[in-house]
């Protein structure tokens, strides 16, 4: 049995609580930790909607860290590496195993050098393995892209494309993409940093790259606004026509002055009201061309669910230090 916290009960950390429970048989879920006051101190089962299951929320992690001796902690609380960090070295300090979704942390080791170092060594003396993962980062765009390389002699270039539905998401997700704004206000928001598109790209092309060998000289990121042509609504925005529908990101990666490889993110909502389909999309120019075609998307949020609890068994085997996706074994269903 490996004995399991989750630091973080939002949408993810709910998931993967739930996804913990039903996995008895290997998984023993001994703490939950978050610090909104309606969450702390009520019992997990219960705030999922289900059966108590006698595992109160709690606020103080430093505490139940050293009480419910666990094996390893699955950490969703945030996406940068400045704010993980503190969490990060308490949790490998007391020698437990982590997990984070936060997207910075898929591969930080170009963006963050400093901080990526000072965790594998603080993971290595206190016997803690380390890894960063999700669906994208984590998956889509980066591992998933780095596997269907196995079978090409050469590669020359990659051109990858996420087209995903942000209807589902919340007012958080709405303001970092600039669903509902004015173009003006986008261009401003983005200015001011408070719209942000995708959080990985340089993530997940250094991973790709460094895979692969390729020492690139830079990396550029161009955030547009997705403007609709047609009135779009969910729970939480309304666009008019000529207004904000979401964020197109893409990431390119140099190499000799050309782009080898190529990251397109749109993100919207409600995509279908302009014929858009949702889908994954990899292109590998080498030899031979490779092209995969994921159609719907896969589910960001249960995606992520999934692979921080998959990982979980890799993790607690694997040794000390911290590591990205491209070093562990071939991620795979716990399928029980
Ligand atoms: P959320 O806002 O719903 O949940 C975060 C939870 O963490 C909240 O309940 C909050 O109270 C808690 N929290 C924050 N700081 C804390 C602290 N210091 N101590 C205790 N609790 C704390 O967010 P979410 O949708 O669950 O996502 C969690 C993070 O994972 C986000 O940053 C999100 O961007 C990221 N994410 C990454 C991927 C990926 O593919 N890598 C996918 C989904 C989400």
């Amino acid at each position: 049995m490996i004995r399991v916290i989750v630091w973080g009960f939002g949408e993810m950390g709910k998931g993967i609580v739930e996804n913990i429970l039903s996995k008895k048989s290997v998984l023993e879920l001994v703490g939950v930790i978050d610090v909104k006051p309606d969450l702390v101190e009520k019992d997990a089962g219960l705030l999922l909607g289900k059966e108590k299951i006698g595992i109160r929320v709690s606020s103080n992690p430093e505490k139940l860290l050293d009480e419910a001796n666990p094996d390893i902690v699955i950490l969703s609380t945030n996406s940068f590496v400045e704010n993980v960090l503190p969490q990060i070295e308490m949790i490998i300090k007391k020698h437990i195993n982590l997990i984070t979704i936060a997207e910075e942390m898929a591969y930080p080791f170009h963006t963050h050098p400093e901080e990526s170092s000072l965790i594998d060594s603080l993971a290595k003396r206190y016997g803690a393995t380390v890894l960063g993962t999700g669906i994208n980062p984590g998956f889509v765009l980066d591992t998933l892209i780095i596997t269907l390389t196995a079978v090409c002699k050469k590669v020359k270039k990659i051109k990858a494309r996420r087209v995903n539905d942000l209807s589902p998401f919340g007012p958080t997700v709405m303001k970092t993409q600039g669903v509902g704004t004015t173009v003006e206000e986008f261009y401003k928001g983005l200015e001011k940093g408070e719209i942000v598109g995708h959080i990985g790209f340089e993530q997940s092309i250094n991973m790709i790259a460094d895979a692969l060998g390729w020492k690139l000289e830079k990396i550029e990121e161009i955030r547009e606004p997705i403007v609709s042509k047609v009135q779009r609504e969910t729970k939480y925005v309304e666009v008019k026509p000529g207004m904000v529908a979401g964020c197109k990101h893409v990431g390119k990666g140099y190499l000799n002055g050309e782009i080898v490889i190529e990251l397109e993110h749109p993100q919207q909502i409600r995509p279908e009201l302009e014929n858009v389909e949702t889908g994954d999309y990899i292109c590998i120019e080498g030899e031979p061309d490779i092209n995969l075609s994921i159609k719907p998307e896969i589910p960001g949020g249960t995606g992520t669910i999934a692979m921080a609890v998959n990982m979980i068994p890799m993790v607690v085997e694997h040794k000390p230090g911290f590591y990205s996706m491209k070093d562990f074994p071939i991620p795979r269903c716990l399928n029980i």
